[in-house]
């Protein structure tokens, strides 16, 4: 539990958190009690109906979904949650010495222009510049879905943070458990690996380097998702839309019984191939042993397929698609 410094509001806290939003009043703060001016948030577009709408339809469009899904879908559970993300806008500018790979080349073939029968590889210095403004997005909460954590904000669509706008939705305003210094630090190393990146794209060694990283503009920004749950026959699915832009983050959904049905057949075909090509190299029927090995590996091949393919026809589990 925390005391909010600024309604005196009592109010929940995991172990990990570090910079707090008072569900009451909404000012972010840090466990001390001190004020935290750069909050901000991506603003809804997206209310509960719309984002069931937009799911619906976009769930109706995948591989194999049943075509009444969008008028049998009910709605049994939805949650509109704010993930906070720490923003670092990061000036890097480095500088490098490197040894790259060069190569000599000798004796072209006379019938074979650009080939050559003597070729010798060489290190040569190279040295160079990069100069680059990142954008560093660290997520302030741990084990959050990995397709949360990459979904795309629009972060120059950002506005700051209002308690009432949060408050109109229902939604629950995550704490970020990662404090302001702690973003810098983790955007600063971020940017360094990003150079990194950069120079090995010219050099294959570095042989040094001078780095002037300026971790910029610090923010934290809390991007609102609905968390909704649908009931279609007797199976319910999960999913995850951003309410700010209508994007699908992940969602599972339903596979029709036809096309379920189409993957039985298929897998019971590749199965019962298999195990004929099987039965051919081990000389099974006793008219000798046709493709000893091949056939032993394609057959194998064939009747794991097959097996997996029923598997995932047979099971329940529904696929999980990604944008
Ligand atoms: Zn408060």
């Amino acid at each position: 539990m925390a005391q909010c410094a600024f309604c005196s509001a009592a109010f929940e806290t995991g172990p990990g958190d570090l910079l707090l939003v008072c569900p009451y009043c909404g000012t972010a703060q840090t466990v001390e009690g001190a004020k935290f001016k750069d909050h901000y948030m991506i603003r809804v577009h997206f209310d509960q109906t719309e984002a069931q709408t937009t799911l619906l339809d976009w769930c109706s469009k995948q591989l194999g979904a049943p075509g009444d899904l969008s008028a049998k879908a009910h709605f049994v559970g939805y949650e509109q949650i704010w993930y906070p993300f720490w923003i670092s806008r990061v000036d890097a500018d480095s500088s490098y010495n490197g040894m790259g790979k060069d190569a000599n080349f000798y004796d072209e073939w006379p019938q074979r222009r650009g080939a050559y029968k003597r070729i010798d590889f060489f290190w040569k210095p190279e040295s160079g510049r990069f100069e680059r403004r990142h954008e560093i997005k660290t997520t302030a909460v741990e084990g959050i879905d990995v397709d949360i954590q990459n979904h795309p904000i629009p972060t120059r669509a950002k506005e700051y943070f209002s308690h009432s706008h949060a408050e109109e939705f229902g939604g629950k305003v995550l704490h970020s458990q990662i404090s302001e210094d702690q973003a810098r630090t983790m955007a600063r190393t971020r940017a360094e690996e990003l150079q990194t990146a950069l120079i090995m794209t010219e050099v294959d060694k570095i042989e040094s380097r001078t780095d002037k990283i300026d971790v910029g503009e610090t923010f934290l920004i809390h991007v609102p998702v609905w968390e909704l749950e649908y009931r279609y026959g007797n199976s319910k699915y999960k999913a995850s839309v951003a309410a700010s832009t209508g994007y699908v983050i992940e969602s599972k959904y339903p596979r029709s019984m036809a096309f379920r049905a189409a993957g039985i057949g298929f897998g019971l075909i590749l199965l019962l191939g298999g195990i004929g090509l099987i039965a051919l190299a081990l000389d099974l029927l006793g008219i000798g042993a046709l493709l000893p090995y091949g056939g032993l590996l394609s057959g194998g091949l064939l009747t794991i397929l097959g097996m997996a393919l029923l598997y995932k026809g047979v099971s329940r589990k529904e696929a999980k698609e990604n944008l």
